[in-house]
């Protein structure tokens, strides 16, 4: 579902990702753990086509994001080209960025009519359905200011699902939460996870949620992934001292 190809990243002289080679497979739930500055962000906003990367190539569906490839020659994709590519994917960020001045259902009605082009009453069947997913449903009415910001960012994560993107993105969507409201997001997460069909990247620094909910664990270290493979190997047996430190910090 996803492919990175010998992708490298360089934000000038520095170089923050090197030799990336990474298949996720279609369903397939991948956590990235790592320290700060390791790269993690850099791989899924490359995927998301908010960084380009240096060198290197990247499919999604089956089809290449940053490039098109005409007559046997690989050449720089257009605007149009990553608008519909970008199409397959949704992301949430740590922030959970609602428009303040609409209710939780126009929030999520906003881009499957605008985007999608959807009417708006299949939208707002589509919004209903996903909010219920995440145990919003009776909220639909209310707007941002009155949810907590567990609450806010479990609407964000339905606003994405109502695009029904092939592939989902999370970049440390708890990280901005008080601690009390950490579980039920993560929780959130989980039940979307054991339905089994959307492939998701997950970046998170909660090891135990990595565990539950990850196929496979990926740590990144100084822009390459160091050790890879299923949570009870990567997290229960970590090979490396890097990775050794780095998990003992969580405990
Ligand atoms: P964190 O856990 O702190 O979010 P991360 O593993 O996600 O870290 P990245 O955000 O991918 O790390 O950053 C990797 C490196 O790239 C860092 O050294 C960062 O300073 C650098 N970097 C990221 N974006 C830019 C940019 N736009 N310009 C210059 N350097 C950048």
């Amino acid at each position: 579902m996803v492919r990175y190809k010998d992708v490298k990243k360089a934000f000038g002289d520095t170089v923050v990702l090197n030799d990336l080679n990474l298949d996720v497979q279609q369903g397939e739930k991948v956590a990235l753990i790592g320290p700060s500055g390791s790269g993690k962000t850099t791989i899924i906003r490359m995927l998301m086509t908010l960084e380009e990367p240096t060198e290197g190539t990247i499919e999604v569906d089956g089809e290449m994001l940053w490039h098109k490839e005409v007559n046997g020659e690989l050449v720089p994709a257009d605007e149009k080209h990553l608008r519909k590519v970008r199409g397959k994917i949704g992301m949430v960020f740590q922030q959970y960025n609602l428009f303040p001045h609409m209710s939780i259902m126009r929030n999520c009605m906003e881009a499957p009519v605008h985007v999608l082009g959807i009417s708006k009453d299949e939208a707002k069947k589509r919004a209903k359905e996903m909010l219920d997913k995440v145990g919003l449903g009776d909220k639909v009415d209310n707007y941002p200011s009155q949810l907590s910001g567990g609450q806010q960012q479990r609407v964000a994560i339905a606003r994405s699902l109502v695009m029904q993107p092939k592939v989902m993105l999370f970049d440390e969507v708890t990280a901005a939460l008080d601690p009390e409201l950490v579980g039920e997001v993560l929780e959130v997460l989980k039940n979307i996870a054991a339905e089994g069909d959307t492939t998701m990247m997950i970046i998170t620094h909660e090891m135990e949620f990595a565990r539950d909910v990850a196929d496979r664990v990926l740590f990144l270290d100084n822009g390459k992934i160091a050790e890879a493979g299923p949570p009870g190997d990567v997290l229960e047996n970590p090979q490396s001292e890097r990775l050794q430190s780095f998990l003992g910090r969580f405990n």
